[in-house]
């Protein structure tokens, strides 16, 4: 069976889009989950594709990738993550280990990861967060936010942040900067005192992984499009790789598209 990290592997981890994922990482798992279609990336090395297809069933479709969660979790198993749950901004309690994701309560165990009605999360969140349990970040963030383009080796990485993040925020939100903030409210979302554009929220995706949303709503009377820009704590590589950035943030997007559209209904 071919695994999610197999198959990110294989790509250059470029982010470029062409296959009409906006990360590798989330190719990957789609095609891991035999969802996706391994030939729409065409950087993977044909012989791989050939090996990959070999190994699918005969539809070409993949039972339900679980061998790289089952990793995962043996790693963490391995890791005393109740020594590291604290600095990781978790807790633990009477439920066990929890931390909050997006503004929900998640139970960590070495086993699974669930919110409180017991529900397994999408695989792609469990991706995240075991990721953010292997980094096992420590210290305090700086409370300094800087841009992606800050960070090393991102300059193929900002239009990928640009184009389903920051894009799909400024499309969604544009003239209704109320609604996003409302939605940013609902995932525990921040107002900082001092804001230089229309609208800024600090977001805790993870606790140790605040992103900062910089929305400037549109002027058609002077030609500016609605603007939105994406920041990270200067510390965030300490806690996560760049690619479980950008997919966190790209994750922060799409829930507050959903959390808006909820309240919409
Ligand atoms: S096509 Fe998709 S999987 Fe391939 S490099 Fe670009 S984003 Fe990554």
């Amino acid at each position: 069976m071919t695994t999610i990290i197999d198959i990110l592997k294989n790509t250059p981890k470029t982010n470029c889009g062409k296959c009409g994922y906006p990360t590798c990482m989330a190719f990957a798992a789609s095609v891991a989950s035999g969802s996706g279609n391994i030939d729409r990336c065409p950087f993977i090395p044909e012989r791989y594709k050939r090996d990959h297809k070999a190994s699918s069933n005969t539809d070409g479709s993949h039972e339900p990738d679980i061998a790289l969660l089952r990793e995962l979790k043996a790693k963490v198993g391995r890791i005393d993550l109740h020594s590291r749950i604290e600095d990781l901004g978790g807790e633990i309690s009477r439920e066990g280990m929890t931390l909050y994701y997006l503004g929900r309560k998640i139970i960590i165990s070495p086993n699974r990861i669930n919110d409180p009605t017991g529900g397994e999360l999408d695989p792609r969140d469990q991706i995240l967060l075991y990721n953010y349990l292997f980094f096992g970040g420590k210290g305090e963030l700086t409370g300094l936010w800087v841009g992606l383009e800050s960070f090393p080796n991102s300059i193929s990485k900002v239009m990928t942040l640009k184009r389903y993040t920051e894009d799909k925020l400024a499309g969604e939100f544009k003239e209704t900067p109320e609604r996003l903030k409302d939605a940013c409210l609902r995932l525990g979302g921040i107002v900082p005192k001092e804001c230089f554009a229309d609208l800024c929220v600090t977001i805790p995706v993870l606790p140790k992984v605040p992103i900062r949303i910089h929305f400037w709503d549109a002027e058609p009377a002077e030609g500016f499009p609605a603007k939105a820009k994406v920041l990270f704590d200067k510390r965030a590589l300490d806690f996560l790789d760049i690619e479980s950035l950008i997919f966190a943030a790209e994750r922060m997007a799409e829930t507050l598209v959903n959390e808006s559209s909820d309240t919409d209904e």
